[in-house]
C-alpha cells in the first residue's frame, strides 16, 4: 500500500511502526459553529482512510482534539453573551452529531485543550529548559531560528516568511511563534509559571498527540490548510521536546471542498452547513459525493452532483436488491457454463483492481469506477437469458459488502439484511396466495396485494422466470 507523504512529496510504501498498530493524529475543528461541508470532507476522507486500514487489518489508535481555546471561541462567546465552555460544549455536540449521521467511526480519544492546560505548562516549560522558546512581553514564544529543521513540511522559507510578516517587538525574529498568551483582561485564564495566560494554538497538538500516542507515531491529518504554519511549528515544538525524528512517519492533507473555485469557509461566508445538506440528503448521498473525487483534489460543491449521487446511489442499493431478489426467489444454478465463468473472472478482476486503485493513495475514484462496473456487469448477468449461477451472484455481493464497509454506505441495505426471516416468509406466503388468484383471474384482489405491499415498501415484479420481490431503498 503506497500514500502519498506531504513531509516527503512523494507516494511512499506504508509501513507502520509498530504493525500491526497504527497511530493517527487528526486535527479537529474550533468549536464556535456548526460544521460546514468542508470538514464533512476532511473527516469523511480520514474515516476512509481509518476503515481501509482497518478492513487491512491493521489496528487504529484514533485521537482527535476539540480546540475549545480560541481568539474566535472568545468573541463568540462575548457576543452570544454565554460562558465560553457552554459555547464550546454545543458546537462539540453539534460535530458529534453530524459525524454519527455521516457514519464517521468515532476516535477513541477527543482530548480537548481546556482539559490539558497542565500538560502544555510542562511541555512549554522544557522547551525553555532546552532553549527552544523565550519569554517575552506578551508571553511564551518558540525560537524558529533554534530548530534547524524549521520548513521541511512545507517548504516556506525563513527568509520569505520575514518578508511577509510585520515586526514584534515582543518576538526576537519576526518569523517566532506564541507558545503561551498572557491573559488581556476578559479573556480565560490559567496560571503558569510564566503569568497568567492561555495555550496558544499549535502547541495543543504537540501536546495532545504525544500524550496519548507517543513520542513518534505514524500518521497526522488535516485539510491543506493547516500545512503551514499550523503542522510546520508541531513539529518544530515535538521535535524540539522529543529531540526525535520524524515525529510522525506519514503526513496526510485532504484539499479543499471549494465553492466557484473557492475554498469554502466560514470566514468568506460561502458555506452550506452539514446540518442543512442532512436535511436535504441522505447521509449515504453526501457520503459517496464527498469520495467521489480523490481526497487530495479539490471538491467542487454542486447541488447538480448531489442530485446525481443520489441516484448513483439508488442504482447501487438497486443492484445489491437485484442480487438478493434473485437469491431468494431461486431461479439460479449451481453448474458454471462459460458465460458464468467470464462473469465470475470479470468480477474478480474488477475486485482486485479496486484494492489497487484503494491500494494506491486511497483513490476512491478509481474504486468507485470498478463498483460501478460491477453493478452493471451483474445486472445484464441478471436480465439476461441465462440463468446466473449461485457463486457468481454470492461472489458480487460479498464485493459489495466490502466496499460498503468501507466506503461506509449500504447501513440500509445491512439493516434490511438483518430483517426477521419470518417477514420475508410472510411475503413470500402473500406473493404465492397473489399468484394463485391471478391464476385465478381474481385479478382485482392479487392487486390490491400488490398495492398493499407496496406500501410497505416491498415491491413485486412479475418476470417471465416468475414473480420477485424487492424492498425498496
Ligand atoms: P477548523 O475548524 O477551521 O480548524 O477546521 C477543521 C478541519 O477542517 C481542518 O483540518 C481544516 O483543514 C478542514 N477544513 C476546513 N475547511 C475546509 C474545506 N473547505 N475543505 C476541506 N477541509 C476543510
Ligand atoms: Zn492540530
Amino acid at each position: 500500500m503506497r500514500v502519498y507523504n506531504t513531509l516527503t512529496k512523494r507516494k511512499e510504501e506504508f509501513i507502520p511502526l509498530e504493525k500491526p498498530l497504527v497511530k493517527m493524529y487528526v486535527c479537529g475543528p474550533t468549536v464556535y459553529d456548526h460544521a460546514h461541508l468542508g470538514h464533512g470532507r476532511t473527516y469523511v476522507a480520514f474515516d476512509l482512510i481509518r476503515r481501509y486500514l482497518e478492513h487491512k487489518n491493521y489496528i487504529v489508535r484514533f485521537v482527535m482534539n476539540f480546540t475549545d481555546i480560541d481568539d474566535k471561541i472568545i468573541d463568540r462567546s462575548k457576543r452570544e453573551g454565554i460562558p465560553i465552555e457552554d459555547l464550546t460544549n454545543r458546537y462539540i455536540r453539534s460535530f458529534l452529531e453530524d459525524m454519527e449521521k455521516l457514519k464517521v467511526k468515532g476516535a477513541d480519544v477527543y482530548p480537548k485543550v481546556s482539559e490539558h492546560i497542565e500538560d502544555i505548562i510542562h511541555f512549554i516549560d522544557l522547551l525553555i529548559k532546552k532553549g527552544y522558546a523565550y519569554v517575552s512581553r506578551g508571553g511564551v514564544y518558540f525560537h524558529v531560528r533554534k530548530f534547524k529543521d524549521y520548513g521541511k513540511l512545507s517548504n516556506v522559507k525563513l527568509e520569505e516568511k520575514k518578508i511577509h510578516r510585520v515586526r514584534d517587538p515582543d518576538k526576537r525574529d519576526p518569523a517566532d511563534f506564541a507558545l503561551w498568551k498572557f491573559a488581556k483582561p476578559g479573556e480565560p485564564s490559567w496560571d503558569s509559571p510564566w503569568g497568567r495566560g492561555r495555550p496558544a494554538w499549535h502547541i495543543e497538538c504537540s501536546t495532545m498527540a504525544i500524550k496519548y500516542l507517543g513520542e513518534c507515531f505514524d500518521i497526522h491529518g488535516g485539510g491543506s490548510d493547516l500545512i503551514f504554519p499550523h503542522h510546520e511549528n508541531e513539529i518544530a515544538q515535538s521535535e524540539a521536546y522529543t529531540g526525535k525524528s520524524p515525529w510522525v512517519k506519514y503526513w496526510i492533507h485532504t484539499g479543499f471542498v471549494t465553492v466557484d473555485e473557492e475554498k469554502m469557509s466560514k470566514s468568506l461566508g460561502n458555506y452550506i452547513t452539514l446540518k442543512e445538506i442532512l436535511r436535504r440528503y441522505d447521509p449515504e448521498v453526501v457520503r459517496l459525493f464527498l469520495l467521489q473525487r480523490h481526497y487530495r483534489s479539490p471538491l467542487e460543491y454542486s447541488e447538480e452532483k448531489l442530485r446525481d449521487t443520489m441516484n448513483t446511489l439508488e442504482r447501487l442499493y438497486n443492484t445489491l436488491e437485484n442480487i438478493d431478489a434473485i437469491l431468494r426467489d431461486g431461479e439460479i444454478k449451481y453448474k458454471l457454463n462459460r458465460e458464468d465463468r467470464e462473469v465470475h473472472n470479470t468480477i474478480t478482476d474488477l475486485w482486485a483492481k479496486f484494492y489497487s486503485a484503494m491500494d494506491d493513495d486511497f483513490n476512491t475514484p478509481e474504486a468507485l469506477k470498478c463498483a460501478f462496473e460491477i453493478s452493471s456487469c451483474i445486472n445484464t448477468y441478471i436480465t439476461g437469458s441465462n440463468r446466473p449461477n449461485r457463486s457468481t451472484l454470492l461472489l458480487a455481493r460479498d464485493f459489495f459488502m466490502t466496499f460498503g464497509e468501507i466506503f461506509g454506505i449500504f447501513r440500509r441495505y445491512y439493516e434490511g439484511a438483518g430483517e426477521d426471516e419470518r417477514f420475508k416468509h410472510l411475503v413470500d406466503i402473500l406473493v404465492h396466495i397473489r399468484n394463485k388468484l391471478r391464476r385465478e383471474r381474481n385479478y382485482p384482489l392479487a392487486d390490491e396485494i400488490r398495492e398493499e405491499l407496496k406500501k410497505i415498501g416491498i415491491q413485486l415484479e412479475d418476470t417471465p422466470k416468475g414473480t420477485i420481490w424487492k424492498r425498496m431503498m
